[in-house]
């Protein structure tokens, strides 16, 4: 199983960039984020949890979003590899996720980081927040409190997986089809 793990801060294109990979390799796509905004569209208690944190550009616990992740994936066992955007955010996360493949007889192929600046992210989520109708694009406060989220419970998972010489940097700075190319260069050598 092709197994990729799409990684970069908010903004950095991780869900365009996994919409044509999906496409490309016939992978599942799974989104932490898009889940609970699903849910939340459904007015259901995991949605309502959910949005409280959302709001506030802080993370959903590790608990809630774990066990959603894990259903989504044991829903679908027959599919040919997974493409996670999102998601691990946490080394727990990340954790569970290795149990979970694990027990499925695989593992984390590659994790991909988009890397692009900080001021270019701000810049560009307030541009997709005219048309994304999401809050937590709208307010600058808020993008400011994901991106030090990121940066403090999230970049360690990068590292995680670097110690298993998993994890690779992408330049995430360009047209979406050049940095499609860059992606698809590295996981064609795979
Ligand atoms: P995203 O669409 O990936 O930018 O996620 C939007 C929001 O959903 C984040 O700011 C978090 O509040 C929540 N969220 C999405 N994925 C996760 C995750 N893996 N762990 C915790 N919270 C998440």
């Amino acid at each position: 199983m092709l197994n990729l793990i799409l990684f970069g801060p908010p903004g950095s294109g991780k869900g365009t960039q996994a919409a044509l990979l999906v496409e490309k390799y016939k992978l599942l796509h799974i989104s932490t984020g898009d889940m609970f905004r699903y849910e939340l569209s459904n007015n259901t208690e995991l949605g309502q949890l959910a949005k409280s944190y959302i709001d506030k550009g802080q993370l959903v616990p590790d608990s809630v979003t774990i066990s959603m992740l894990r259903k989504r994936v044991e829903d679908n066992p027959d599919v040919g590899g997974i493409i996670f955007d999102g998601f691990p955010r946490t080394v727990a996360q990340a954790e569970a996720l290795d149990v979970l493949l694990d027990d499925m007889g695989t593992s984390v192929s590659y994790l991909i980081s988009l890397d692009v600046p900080d001021a270019e992210i701000t810049e560009r989520i307030l541009l997709r927040g005219k048309t994304s109708g999401r809050s937590d694009d709208n307010d600058p406060e808020i993008i400011a409190k994901r991106i030090s989220v990121y940066k403090s419970e999230t970049t360690p998972v990068f590292d995680y997986y670097a110690e298993e010489g998993k994890s690779l940097k992408i330049n995430g700075v360009g047209s979406i089809e050049e940095i499609f190319e860059r992606i698809c260069e590295e996981v064609d050598t795979l």
